[in-house]
């Protein structure tokens, strides 16, 4: 079994981007601007935002980020939007992600400059995908399609299952692995015999979020599983830790490759959402 090393793929694309943006910057003064908005004090988001901030600093990236109390109004947040949109230092704007009930997530989302729209993640983007144009592609399954192509790993004519069917993971990986000529299966909750859909898969994708919800029964001998989940559980001594949906030790066993968690597919997405930002900024110029 071979490992889907996300962590030392996401620092090589890091120095390079970092060598772009000089590149870029010495022909066009302003550095590229990402906007990430946050809500409220969740621990997890916060963390999250951090580190998009500390590794838009690493590669030349502006920070235009802002943080707001639980109480703020969706109008507030739609005006900040907008002024972002309006802002020629930005060409990445996110909302960190989940927001408190009484805001409409999707409504804001939508109304982020689709050229700006760093996750990828506005309709007008994912119809960019179904239709096959480029475009902004959402972060995570992007990550995971440029660890299979740094690995030389050909979709062509492939079975490929993904798990998982949302519309920040499940469906975007789908479109993708199908643009690039796999033969796509979707499972999600409510698929009969998850079991065999898993073991026609020449690539397992796991997106659901449940610890050891893909066993080694599940994968074709060979296979390449790439697991997306991430699941903080404790263990016997209170200590908490990440792991993903496949169960790892049993898996790899079997697989021919295997993402690790951490240090897999995580890693590749603060990384894809650096690398779109740069990519908005580069077709301004
Ligand atoms: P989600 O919106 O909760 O979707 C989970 C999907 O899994 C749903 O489509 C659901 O089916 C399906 N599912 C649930 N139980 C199942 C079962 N027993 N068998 C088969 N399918 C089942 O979650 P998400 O946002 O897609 O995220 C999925 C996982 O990826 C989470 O662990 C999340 O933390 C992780 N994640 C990781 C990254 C990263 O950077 N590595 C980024 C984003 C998300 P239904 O549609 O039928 O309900």
């Amino acid at each position: 079994m071979k490992l889907l090393d996300g962590k030392a793929l996401a620092q090589k694309m890091q120095t390079e981007l970092a060598q772009q943006v000089q590149a870029l910057q010495a022909q066009n003064r302003r550095p590229p601007g990402l906007a990430v908005l946050m809500v409220g004090d969740n621990p997890a988001s916060a963390a999250y935002v951090r580190n998009k901030e500390r590794a838009c600093t690493a590669v030349g990236i502006a920070s235009f980020g802002k943080h707001f109390s639980t109480e703020t109004t969706q109008e507030e947040l739609a005006q900040t939007i907008e002024a972002l949109n309006q802002d020629d230092r930005v060409d990445g704007i996110l909302v960190q992600l989940p927001l408190s009930d009484h805001l409409d997530s999707v409504a804001l989302l939508n109304q982020i400059d689709p050229d700006k729209d760093a996750d990828g993640l506005h309709p007008f983007n994912l119809g960019r995908l179904v239709r096959g144009e480029p475009g902004l592609r959402s972060c995570t399954p992007a990550g995971v399609m440029r660890l299979l192509q740094e690995y030389q790993i050909d979709c062509k004519g492939k079975q490929a299952v993904v798990i998982g069917r949302s519309i920040l993971v499940g469906k975007p990986i789908a479109l993708m692995l199908l643009e690039a000529d796999a033969t796509v299966t979707i499972a999600h909750s409510r698929s009969h015999d998850l079991t065999a859909i898993a073991q026609s898969a020449d690539i397992l994708i796991a997106a659901v979020g449940r610890q050891n919800l893909v066993t080694a029964e599940m994968v074709k001998p060979g296979a390449v599983v790439i697991d997306v989940g991430i699941n903080r559980v404790t263990d016997a001594t209170g200590k908490s830790r990440l792991v993903g949906d496949v169960d790892f030790d049993a898996v790899q066993q079997v697989a021919g490759y295997l993402t690790p968690v951490p240090g897999g597919v995580g890693a590749m997405t603060v990384t894809m959402l650096l690398h779109n930002t740069v990519w908005s900024y580069s077709q301004k110029f």
